[in-house]
């Protein structure tokens, strides 16, 4: 007999983790399933967004509290400098305190925080394969034949989601999505180790390249771009990295001596453009994160967006349990609460992505004119 609980989490990236936390005391029996053994690592930027910390604190400050104190190696990172294509730089501090910290890190603390303070049970090594729904329970099957089933799914399995391909039917698309690709490094020239740096391209002009410190004199560098125009203009984004590093004016003499610690590696981005790009939920099943597409479009975050969906998913299964009603109908509430708490900014990136993408003289002259105060608290406020 599949082992049976009231809610599976599927994926304990900072979607799960978050929804697992948000669960304490809720009363439901809550298993928290990852194909992964962790720490494990995740292709990202590693920049934690000031918003991500923010919504842990207001479950509880003990949580990011107990992760600030924890968390090795991490950078903080309250100051950006943005580089326009035409060399012009503009330096940006954010309202909220951030920091930066490698994946392989960041996510083992959110996991050893559910370990601390809740009840929920922990698989990992647990690779879903299948998800079948029924009337009563979700059934969900490893790939080595083991079984789970669940009142409810809540899904963040994030960007290749199993369940958003076979419960939502998603189906990549590319002016939607981005392609992202990033190394580590050592011994980068000319960095203070406290800023994140955004570089934006003549040539490439529909993504960025980042320099984003991460604690001990270690770099997360990295290039994306929208999948449409990587297909479009058929590039090799590692092969395009590499050779910024070693071309373009300001970075090739501070990447003179740099030493990479691992290969290039890429992974997708799934876009949350303002508009429902696939159902975010259905009869005893949500979508959170990643598998929901909520990466800004500006900025290409999605760490704050995923840990408040999953917190807003765990009010939905809370309610879902207090009116034993798992309906389609009844869980649209929740594609309505994220469609609130994050549609407008997200919208709000998109369209200034559209506006700004292909047009990198409308970039130099933005950080022009960002020079003037008023124009630039302006700006800072338009991106958030
Ligand atoms: C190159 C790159 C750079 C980025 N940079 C940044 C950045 O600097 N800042 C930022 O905020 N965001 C960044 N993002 C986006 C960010 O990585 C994601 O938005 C974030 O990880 C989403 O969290 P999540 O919990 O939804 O999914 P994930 O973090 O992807 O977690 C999903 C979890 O599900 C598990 N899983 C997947 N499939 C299965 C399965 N079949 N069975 C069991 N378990 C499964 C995985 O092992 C994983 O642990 C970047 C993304 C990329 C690709």
């Amino acid at each position: 007999m599949p082992q049976s609980y009231d809610v599976a989490i599927l994926g304990a990236g900072p979607a799960g983790t978050a929804c697992a936390l948000a669960l304490r005391g809720a009363g439901l029996r809550v298993a928290l399933v990852d194909k992964a053994q962790f720490p494990r690592d995740k292709i990202c930027g590693d920049a934690i967004p000031g918003p991500a910390l923010k919504a842990l604190r207001q479950l509880d400050p003990a949580y990011a509290d107990e992760l600030l104190a924890t968390l090795r190696p991490k950078a903080e990172t309250r100051d950006s400098r943005v580089v326009a294509p035409n060399g012009g730089s503009l330096g940006v501090r954010w309202h909220l305190p951030t920091f930066n910290s490698p994946r392989l890190h960041f996510d083992a603390a959110l996991l050893a925080l559910v370990k601390r303070h809740t009840a929920t049970e922990i698989l990992e090594n647990f690779a879903v394969k299948t998800l079948a729904g029924a009337p009563d329970a979700v059934t969900l099957t490893a790939a080595d034949g083991r079984q789970l089933r669940a009142g409810l799914l809540i899904a963040c399995d994030g960007a290749n989601s199993v369940a958003a391909r076979q419960l939502a039917h998603r189906r990549l698309d590319r002016a939607h999505h981005c392609a992202a690709v990033r190394a580590y490094y050592a011994g980068v020239g000319d960095a203070d180790g406290r800023t994140t740096e955004f570089f934006f391209l003549k040539k490439y002009p529909a993504g960025y390249l980042w320099v984003f410190p991460v604690g001990e004199g270690v770099f997360n560098v990295g290039f994306g771009m929208l999948s449409k125009d990587v297909v479009a203009q058929d590039v090799d984004l590692k092969k395009v990295l590499l050779e910024l590093l070693h071309t373009h004016p300001e970075l090739a003499p501070r990447f003179a001596r740099a030493r990479p610690l691992g290969p290039v590696a890429g992974f997708g981005l799934p876009l949350g453009t303002g508009r429902p790009a696939h159902a975010l939920a259905g009869p005893r099943w949500l979508l959170c994160g990643d598998a929901a597409s909520l990466i800004d479009p500006l900025q290409g975050h999605g760490i704050d967006t995923a840990i408040k969906s999953g917190i807003l998913a765990a009010a939905q299964a809370v309610a879902c349990f207090a009116e034993q009603d798992f309906s389609a109908d009844f869980l649209q509430q929740y594609a309505r609460a994220v469609q609130a708490r994050l549609g407008p900014q997200l919208a709000r990136s998109y369209r200034i992505m559209r506006f700004l993408g292909n047009k990198p003289w409308l970039v130099n002259a933005g950080v022009r004119l960002a020079r003037v105060p008023l124009a630039r608290r302006w700006l800072q406020k338009l991106v958030g």
